[in-house]
């Protein structure tokens, strides 16, 4: 009965046109609590968990295609309904009606705060954490709240973790918890930086305390780090990454195989490691992985691309200090002269608070190599936007603001600069994906009305 329930709610919110699918499975889970243990049961093979601040849709959707690329049947909450009602919606979804549908993989990306009640339920065998930041405070508390909760679901089970090596906030689960531990990092990059000019989080040494020490950062806390007091440094890496270039789609090797990709940016060079990572521990051929991460576009949000008046515009999800800086310097990697657009929103989905916009270096947009062409600001708090790009000390004739976010999205994309960053907030996202996959469905139907015209 809950998956009956279940699968009949899934197909009512997809008709009424619903992104979130946390609703079926919750209901489902009062019918009947146990519903989650026993569909998960019926993973053959062996249940993953991506968790982290940022990141976990990405490397998630990324080990999904590596494993459907491989030909196993996957249960997989794509769309990033990622607490523990969503996972079960998912499970129903993926289930035939009597809930006995077998499955050689089930691939969950899991919000932080869930990861010790899904651990119960689902009994995983690997855990994948991504890294952490600051993110939403109000919501969970401190950074070290979430950390512990974490470390705390992991205690006492079989469960093998893969982890970040340039994240000190990470490198203490395997003394913390005696579990084994697979590690994923970069060796130097082109991109390094000697000093971190970014609010860092894991400034300070998890075991005594005193101030880590770096010869590099990657990005944020991310880096070769060791502390003058007690033995903590980054740990042997399992899997290495090498030669990053970003020209401005990603490239490099994992250990001594090539992957390139059609994603930009610092950060998806780790989530793409972290996929790779967890590919190769289950033993998936190079060729596959390699075929299946060339060929897999980004998603909402996650640098996708679209076409618009011939050029290209790339819409990314912002959500905390951390995720705005890693866009901006992905901003600086791309050497094209570009119109950006910024949606602010304040929902409660969003956060409500909206002071994050200051702790991320949007300064480096006045830098001459950003060649920003122009900024439209828009969102619920378009206005506080604009500010924060105004301080930024970029010549404030450049920027201007568009509430509405098709007006704003119009005026950018029809800028000067040859390619356009569409940046959102959670609540504003889907609708600029809207409006931009409608211009540029238009702009096809328009292209072809002229071919036809032309034959
Ligand atoms: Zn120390």
């Amino acid at each position: 009965m809950a998956i009956m329930a279940g699968k009949i709610l899934i197909s009512l919110s997809r008709r009424l046109g619903n992104q979130g699918t946390d609703f079926p499975g919750r209901v489902a889970r009062k019918i009947y609590p146990g519903i989650l243990k026993e569909l998960a049961a019926n993973i053959e093979e062996e249940i993953f968990i991506v968790t982290g601040t940022n990141g976990k849709t990405t490397t998630s959707n990324m080990i999904a295609a590596i494993l459907k690329e491989k030909g196993y049947s996957l249960v997989h909450n794509s769309a990033g309904a990622n607490m523990l009602t969503g996972v079960t919606t998912a499970f129903i979804q993926a289930s035939d009606i009597w809930g006995r549908n077998s499955f050689d993989y089930a691939l969950l990306e899991v919000d932080e705060a869930y990861v010790p009640l899904l651990i119960k339920e689902t009994r995983p065998r690997v855990v994948i954490i991504t890294n952490f930041f600051r993110d939403q405070l109000d919501r969970y508390g401190e950074l070290d709240h979430t950390i512990n909760l974490i470390k705390d679901g992991v205690r006492n089970t079989e469960i093998e973790l893969v982890l970040n090596g340039d994240d000190p906030l990470i490198t203490h689960f395997q003394h913390d918890t005696g579990l084994h531990c697979w590690y994923y990092g970069f060796e130097n990059t082109i991109y390094d930086s000697l000093e971190s000019e970014e609010s860092r989080e894991g400034r300070y040494c998890v075991f005594c305390g005193e101030e880590l020490e770096y010869s590099r950062y990657h990005y944020a806390q991310l880096g070769q780090f060791n502390c003058p007091r007690c033995r903590n440094q980054n740990p042997r890496l399992n899997f290495t990454g090498r030669g990053l270039k970003m020209t401005p789609f990603i490239q490099m090797k994992v250990n001594d195989l090539a992957i390139s990709s059609p994603y930009q940016g610092f950060y998806n060079a780790y989530n793409i490691l972290a996929a790779v990572s967890a590919a190769r521990l289950v033993g998936i051929e190079d060729h596959i992985i390699q075929k299946a991460i060339a060929g897999y576009q980004p998603r909402a949000g996650r640098m996708e691309n679209f076409i618009i008046n011939g050029k290209r515009a790339v819409l990314i999800l912002v959500k905390n200090p951390t995720g705005l800086n890693q866009t901006l310097s992905t901003l600086l990697y791309d050497q094209q002269s570009k119109n950006l657009f910024m949606a602010l929103n304040d929902n409660a989905a969003d956060g409500r608070d909206i002071s994050w916009i200051w702790d991320a270096d949007v300064e480096v947009l006045a830098q001459e190599k950003a060649r920003i062409m122009q900024v439209v600001c828009s969102g619920l708090r378009s206005g506080d936007m604009a500010v924060r790009i105004k301080y930024s000390g970029i010549d404030s004739q450049l920027i201007s603001i568009k509430s509405s976010l098709e007006e704003g999205i119009r005026a950018t994309t029809a800028g000067p600069g040859e390619v356009s960053y569409i940046l959102s907030t959670y609540t504003a996202l889907f609708d600029c994906q809207k409006i931009l996959s409608k211009m540029q469905q238009d702009e096809v139907g328009r292209s072809s009305v002229v071919r036809q015209m032309q034959a």
